[in-house]
């Protein structure tokens, strides 16, 4: 089903985002997860692509699984910026044969030391939006950044491009993760206010360990609330007690969210099946 399509019958979706494995042996065990994840029922599963594109048949396999034989929505990433035209238009039509109907369309970014096979290439993720909204066949989703995406030098100049990018036939939008909800509800106004009326979901990743949130901070520069930075300190050396703290902090702000009448949660899951289960538990719908 299209993702549209389940937002015509609800009001408020819940999605789960899992990633592909980056070898045929890996492969077993990331079903095993994504099968535990599906008997959870969301909305939709999204399937990361691999930064260099070289992985891309796996996020396609694990989409195909997802639909085909776990009879639930899927929605494939796919990004441009290491992806030449030719080879964008190979995975369309190999999607398209798998009956996979959602795409959420990026730039994506240039691994380091990654050498670009020759082609042409999209720029911005507009131009992939467009592309693919003339190749037909696909609802299309796009990313955003409540706290600005990290190469625009504001957040006004950042939606202004998020504009062109709606505008070029995307149909719903997910949000990098944030964990301050004041910052998304500003955002959401900003992006109203400039004319964007595309259902946006709200990303959240759970902490359960400290290495991951180190690393989400180096990446992405993500404000944290006291209270966030409060339970990193007292749990530092208690990793169970870190991990309750954040999956009970991402419940509440879940909440928060539903309640405030938000289109849609997309639950980065980080493959662990037990991390999606402990918050559908605890969220209020
Ligand atoms: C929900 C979500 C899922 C993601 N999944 C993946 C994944 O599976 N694989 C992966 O590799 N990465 C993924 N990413 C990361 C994403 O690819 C990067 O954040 C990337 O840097 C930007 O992609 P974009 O599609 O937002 O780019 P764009 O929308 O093209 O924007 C990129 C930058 O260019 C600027 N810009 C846009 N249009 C113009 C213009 N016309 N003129 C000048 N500047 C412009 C924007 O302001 C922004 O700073 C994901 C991000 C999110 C939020």
């Amino acid at each position: 089903m299209r993702i549209t399509e389940k937002l015509m019958v609800k009001d408020q979706l819940i999605s789960f985002e899992v990633f592909p494995p980056k070898t045929d042996s890996a492969f077993e065990s990331i079903e095993w997860s994504v099968r535990e994840l599906s008997a959870y029922n969301p909305d939709f599963m999204s399937v990361t692509y691999g930064a260099g594109g070289g992985t891309s048949q796996y996020t396609t396999k694990i989409a195909s699984l997802i639909k085909n034989r776990l009879d639930t929505t899927a929605l494939a990433h796919l990004t441009c910026a290491s992806t030449p035209k030719d080879k964008i238009k190979e995975i369309l039509d190999t999607l398209k044969e798998n009956h996979i109907d959602n795409i959420l369309a990026m730039r994506g970014d240039i691994p380091k030391g990654y050498e670009k096979p020759d082609g042409e290439y999209y720029e911005y993720a507009y131009e992939l939006v467009k592309y693919i909204k003339e190749y037909g066949y696909f609802d299309i989703g796009g990313a955003c950044y409540p706290e600005c995406h990290p190469e625009c030098d504001s957040l006004d100049k950042d939606i202004d491009h998020l504009k062109l990018k709606v505008d070029s036939g995307v149909d719903f939008l997910i949000t990098q993760l944030f964990y301050d909800n004041d910052t998304f509800y500003s955002f959401l106004q900003k992006v109203r206010k400039k004319g964007i009326y595309a259902p946006v979901f709200a990303g959240i990743m759970p902490i359960t360990n400290i290495k991951q949130i180190d690393r989400i901070i180096s990446l992405s520069g993500t404000k944290l609330p006291c209270e966030v930075s409060n339970f990193l300190e007292k749990y530092k050396d208690s990793p169970e007690d870190l991990e309750k703290a954040g999956l009970d902090f991402a419940i509440k702000q879940i909440n928060d969210l539903l309640a405030n009448g938000v289109n849609g949660i997309h639950i980065y899951t980080m493959n662990k099946p037990y991390v999606a289960r402990t918050v559908l538990k605890g969220i209020t719908r």
